[in-house]
């Protein structure tokens, strides 16, 4: 009994990594199947729903979207990144672990200058740095398979249509599939602080972050909330904690600028 805990225990401190701030997080899948995973879901992704024909909606998001993948580290940078605008009212946005973006072109109703749009891609792209997916499909896999750790680190759980679910719903894609499984407070707090840094790095008006939250919740009003919401729910006081990382933002907005990082994105 002793000698299984502690294969069981070594199993779970093996499965864990850390994140790009240095927490350990429980990840039991590789990040080269999370990349493998997210291609394929992309590529999926791009069969099933309408891919925008407006160049110009095209242009527009990929400056954006290239802006900040330009200010990310280097080995996240220099990821070849593939960057969609979909047919879609619904307003929202997701990246996932290979360096893909998908935008909704309802999104660009609701954020409405470059600097709200990268507010939410800043969002989404460090979701995937701080990996997130992996985390909360990891949480999943424990869940539902119990202590059959075995099992767990074996590639062939997350395949097949329970892996795909799984994998949609980890990922923050319920909505394709039918669950919703929103992202914890944890989690949310991470994405909205290091993606300010992020698009502030880029050179992005970080102070637009507060407008951003702020439309969200105006479309939310009376209808029905925006795609975006119900996987990426709001964490206590969001704007009031916007405003506690304000000033490292800003200096880092300043730093990017000096360097001549001033993205101008039109539509
Ligand atoms: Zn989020």
């Amino acid at each position: 009994m002793k000698i299984l805990y502690a294969v069981f225990l070594s199993l779970l401190l093996t499965a864990c990594a850390t994140t790009p701030s240095g927490d350990r997080r429980l990840m039991l899948v590789s990040s080269e199947q999370m990349s493998k995973m997210g291609v394929t879901t992309f590529q999926q992704m791009k069969t099933a729903q309408k891919i925008s024909n407006d160049s110009r909606k095209k242009d527009y998001v990929e400056c954006v979207s290239f802006a900040i993948i330009n200010a990310l580290p280097d080995q996240w940078r220099n990821k070849q990144w593939e960057v969609v605008v979909f047919e879609d009212d619904s307003a929202n946005a997701f990246a996932l672990p290979g360096g893909k973006i998908g935008v909704h072109t309802g999104l660009l109703k609701v954020a409405e200058t470059p600097s709200q749009l990268a507010t939410v891609l800043g969002h989404e792209v460090a979701h995937v740095l701080w990996r997130h997916g992996n985390q909360r499909i990891s949480m999943q896999m424990l869940a539902q398979t119990g202590l059959q750790v075995a099992d767990v680190v074996s590639q062939q759980s997350v395949e097949g249509s329970t892996g795909r679910q799984m994998l949609m719903t980890g990922l923050g894609l319920g909505a394709q599939v039918g669950v919703m499984l929103p992202f914890n407070r944890k989690h949310e707090q991470e994405a909205d602080r290091h993606g300010l840094y992020f698009m502030a790095a880029a050179g992005f008006d970080p102070r637009q972050s507060v407008a951003l939250w702020e439309n969200m919740d105006k479309a939310s009003a009376g209808k029905r909330q925006p795609e975006f919401l119900s996987t990426h729910p709001h964490p206590e006081n969001r704007i009031e904690k916007l405003n506690k990382f304000m000033d490292k933002s800003l200096m880092l907005e300043k730093e990017a600028r000096a360097k001549g990082l001033n993205p101008q994105c039109t539509i």
